[in-house]
């Protein structure tokens, strides 16, 4: 069977953490227009395993802007806060590996120690990769920490986990047009992600790798913000025998300073844009949708 004989699925996978702007009213039509030039189902995840970022009214306005928009998606929609078990159950394979660590490191630590060395290496998210610290724990002082009740993050190591893989990954990227190309992950660049949180046993990169392959996404279609992040989310599906999806990261909408739209820099949301007067169809020609092409080559 060719790929495309399978049913594409989408997904719009947004965070009720603030209110919609702009950029996710691009990046949620840009999915229903994929989804329907491929005859596929376009699914709604609500990323919400930040318990103390994410709020119910961010997410019911999510759902209510999506509708004024003329969004409609497939029930039901998948919440992560209901399935940390799922994350959990993925860390485990991981942790009987030896791929992962605990780390009793506070936010501070990771600062202070990343700082004290010559050349501070930066992740692509421009955050100082992590030392490795308690990588060199011994395993009886891990369990003499976990077993005292500290809490800890769980980290992925990372030459451990390349060293299991052992060969290079890519991915099929349309870079939101309608011609793949194969791209080489680069995982190496994340150093020792985080995989589980102190306060929630997941992080975003392990809840998103479980969740597209649940749900059988066939088609990530998401800004190129994430771009980067993509090659950790190739080397996470890798370890934990998962499939990979097809990626469109899709240029991002910037603001007149060329400052990418997004919810910490106030861009405007898609409420206040509906409370201006402007109606779906003028949103969706201002973002220049009716002239793009949505037949991508399966
Ligand atoms: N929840 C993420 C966001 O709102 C999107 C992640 C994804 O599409 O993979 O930025």
């Amino acid at each position: 069977m060719t790929r495309s004989y399978i049913s594409r699925i989408f997904r719009f996978a947004p965070s009720p953490n603030g209110y919609l702007h702009l950029g996710h009213g691009f990046s949620a039509l840009l999915n229903r227009e994929m989804a329907r030039a491929a005859g596929g189902k376009l699914l709604l995840r609500i990323e919400d395993i930040d318990l103390e970022r994410c709020r119910p009214e961010f997410e019911q306005a999510i759902y209510d802007d999506l509708a004024w928009l003329g969004l409609d998606w497939q029930q039901p929609v998948r919440r992560q806060s209901e399935h940390f078990d799922a994350y959990s159950e993925a860390l485990t394979s991981l942790k009987k590996r030896g791929l992962v660590y605990p780390c009793f490191c506070s936010r501070a630590d990771v600062v202070a120690a990343a700082s004290e060395q010559a050349d501070v290496k930066r992740d692509p998210d421009d955050s100082p990769l992590y030392p490795g610290t308690c990588r060199h724990l011994s395993p009886a002082e891990r369990k003499r920490r976990l077993d005292a009740g500290q809490s800890a993050t769980w980290r992925l190591d990372m030459a451990a986990a390349l060293k299991e893989v052992r060969h290079a990954i890519d991915w099929r990227e349309y870079d939101g047009g309608t011609e793949p190309r194969l791209v080489e992950a680069e995982p190496a660049l994340w150093g020792d992600v985080v995989l589980a949180r102190k306060d929630v046993p997941a992080s975003y990169h392990i809840a998103v790798v479980v969740d597209d392959a649940l749900q059988g996404i066939t088609d990530v279609v998401r800004g190129e913000d994430l771009f980067t992040a993509t090659g950790l989310h190739r080397l996470l599906q890798t370890l934990l025998d998962l499939p990979s999806p097809d990626y469109h990261h899709h240029e991002l909408l910037r603001d007149a300073a060329g400052r990418k739209l997004s919810k910490s820099l106030r861009a405007k949301s898609l409420r206040a844009l509906r409370q201006d007067g402007f109606t779906p169809s003028e949103i969706e020609a201002q973002l220049g949708l009716n002239e793009r092409s949505f037949s991508f080559v399966p």
